[in-house]
């Protein structure tokens, strides 16, 4: 059982990728890719080294099948740094081990994280959690920002004073606001990792936070090519429907054979909506 080096991952190592305004992702290290998901996988089944051709076969077939423990057999640490609203979000993953900078020991920078123009947009009216998909107005929109800079400016301002007065540095920093950037070393493995872009890149989540996302999904791609292939194969490109939905689906290709009446109102849209949002691959 060699140890596993991808050439596509050292590449990548240590190479910063930015992300927002201010933000970046760096993958620090890995632990195996492809081949370790195939030599763990293969220990189960008491099987040696096949093709390639074999290996993807395999690959694709744990993954479909939710045989998930081989890909945890890979792991990856980033280096992020990122907005503590964003750093919120992420934290929820617990499946991962964290060593964030602490405010208590080192005086934050003044970084804080300011939305583009595009980024400016209305309460949704379809969502109870996210914003409309059109922006403001460019005028509405730089007002904003300029309020939010306004904010953020005034807080480093409180902050520093309190901190050249002597305040501890853990008592100081309360005030400042949830657009701050954090960094921190984050370690998880594939299987997990995967969860975490299903959860984070779909539509529903926070747009700054799938910004995130999408460049941990690029990386992981260096990593493990085959794995995240049939992931997004699989899980990103797929739709999980309800039973009443598959009843919905197999009146519709075979109306005779089917059971039950139509599916109607909100429940109706929920599948047209399932059936529209296939991820394009
Ligand atoms: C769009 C969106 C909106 C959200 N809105 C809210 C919100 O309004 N409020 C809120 O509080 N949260 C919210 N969340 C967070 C969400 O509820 C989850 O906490 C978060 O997405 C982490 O998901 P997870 O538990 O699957 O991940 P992980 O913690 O990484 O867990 C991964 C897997 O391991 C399992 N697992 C983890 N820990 C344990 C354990 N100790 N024992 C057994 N199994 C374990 C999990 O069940 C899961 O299957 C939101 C998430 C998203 C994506």
């Amino acid at each position: 059982m060699a140890h596993c080096v991808v050439p596509a991952a050292e590449e990548i190592l240590d190479r910063a990728y930015p992300v927002l305004d201010k933000g970046f992702i760096r993958l620090v290290d890995y632990l195996g890719g492809d081949d370790r998901i195939v030599q763990a996988a293969r220990v189960s089944f008491g099987q040696g080294t096949k093709s390639f051709r074999e290996d993807a076969a395999l690959i694709d077939h744990l993954l479909r099948n939710e045989h998930t423990s081989p890909f945890e057999q890979v792991v990856l640490t980033f280096h992020v740094k990122l907005p503590i609203f964003v750093a919120r979000q992420w934290i929820r993953h617990r499946t991962a081990r964290v060593n964030e900078i602490s405010g208590r020991y080192s005086v934050m920078k003044d970084e804080f994280y300011l939305p583009g123009r595009p980024d400016v947009a209305l309460q949704s009216r379809d969502s109870k959690q996210g914003r409309a998909s059109e922006p403001v107005d460019e005028g509405t929109a730089e007002a904003v920002i300029a309020r939010l800079e306004t904010g953020q400016k005034a807080a480093y301002a409180d902050y520093t004073s309190l901190v050249e007065s002597g305040i501890a540095r853990e008592l100081a920093r309360i005030d400042l606001p949830l657009s701050l950037y954090t960094e921190w070393y984050w370690q998880i493995d594939l299987h997990n990792l995967f969860r975490f872009i299903t959860l984070r890149i779909d539509p529903h989540a926070q747009k700054e936070i799938r910004a995130y996302a999408e460049v941990i999904l690029e990386m992981a791609r260096k990593v493990a090519p085959v794995a995240c292939q049939s992931f997004e194969e699989h899980i990103l490109g797929g739709v999980r429907f309800s039973a009443a939905e598959m009843r919905e689906i197999r009146r519709r290709l075979d109306p005779v054979a089917a059971s039950g009446g139509p599916l109607t109102g909100k429940a109706l849209e929920r599948l047209e909506e399932k059936l529209r949002s296939g991820r394009q691959l």
